[in-house]
């Protein structure tokens, strides 16, 4: 066990659960927090992570921090709210938010814990459950470069690459800006070939022509229609709301910035109309179905 890393890991879901693994795997200590997720917390533990009773013996057991929860508010309420996790963290310590968080909270919270002298730096992840799994998922961060220097050993377990975007909310800003391109890349194919296949076209043949040609290949043709999509297997990972939490948290960006987005807006609508008509929980690749219903 790498005694000189030790990391303390709240939100043990479908992604945070992989990236604890790759932690131990690296031989990276980790202590684990979750209010739920049993199962995983119980998998991890088999595997050499110590599970924490409490946020505050968490907060206590190391001097890095890192958060893959639902959303930055969730991670103020965890901090600030009445379980108060900032008093029990160490001053010095570096709280790392993997999380999908608005920008906007994450630079509030970034002052506030600079206050109470808690460092922070945001580095949310680009891929899903499959690259966790693998430990290739490519960070988006934002912060002080220092920090992130310090950190550098714990993105080298989990991921492939990283990129510092700017200073704290960037990596979230980048994060939302890009999963808005993917969620309406996903869209605007599974639209088309449902158009195609109206016209009396095979569905296959059009996936591979989208690939072939110059038009269609992108990330999520590649990593979701096809192999997610079109087999029916409907398994990504990733919950339709997160999905719409991100296009949001971008359409959030653009009003604050007053940047011109008529395609982010519509296509927000739209998936917020998916999520009414499907339900939260659904993986995001079932927007096909909206088409298909
Ligand atoms: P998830 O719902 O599976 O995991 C979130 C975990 O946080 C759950 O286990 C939940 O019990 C825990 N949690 C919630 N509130 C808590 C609290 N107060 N205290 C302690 N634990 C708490 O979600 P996920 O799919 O793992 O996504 C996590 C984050 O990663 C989100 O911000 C999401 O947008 C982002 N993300 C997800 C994917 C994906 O493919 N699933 C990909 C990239 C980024």
């Amino acid at each position: 066990m790498n005694k000189n890393i030790s990391v303390a890991f709240i939100g043990l879901g479908k992604m945070g659960f992989p990236m604890a693994m790759s932690l131990l795997r690296a031989k990276i200590e980790v202590h684990v927090y979750d209010i739920a997720a049993a199962d995983n917390i119980k998998l991890a533990q088999e595997a050499g992570a110590i599970n924490e009773a409490n946020l505050e013996k968490l907060a206590r057991s190391a001097p890095f921090i890192i958060s893959m929860l639902p959303n930055g508010e969730v991670l103020r309420d965890i901090l600030f709210g009445p379980t108060n996790l900032q008093s029990f963290i160490q001053p010095g310590s570096i709280l790392v938010d993997m999380s999908t968080s608005n920008p906007k909270h994450t630079q509030l919270t970034c002052a506030e814990l600079a206050s109470h002298n808690i460092l922070m730096i945001d580095a949310p992840v680009m891929g899903g459950v499959a690259f966790a799994k693998d430990a290739s998922l490519d960070f988006l961060v934002g912060g002080d470069p220092g920090l992130i220097e310090k950190c550098q050993p714990i993105f080298n377990a989990i991921g492939r690459s990283v990129t510092h975007c700017g200073p704290i909310g960037s990596g979230h800003a980048l994060k939302a800006l890009t999963n808005y391109i993917n969620a309406a890349a996903m869209m605007n194919v599974v639209e088309a070939i449902n158009i195609g296949k109206t016209f009396g076209m095979d569905e296959q043949v059009m996936a591979k022509s989208l690939i072939d040609t110059c038009t269609g290949r992108n990330h999520p043709i590649v990593k979701k229609v096809i192999p997610k999509i079109l087999t029916g297997t409907y398994d990504s990972g990733m919950v339709i709301s997160l999905l719409e939490k991100d296009l949001t948290i971008a359409a959030d960006i653009a009003r604050e910035t007053q940047s011109e987005h008529p395609l982010l807006d519509g296509d927000l609508e739209i998936l917020s109309t998916m999520v009414k008509r499907l339900g939260p929980n659904v993986d995001q690749t079932e927007v096909a179905k909206f088409w298909r219903k």
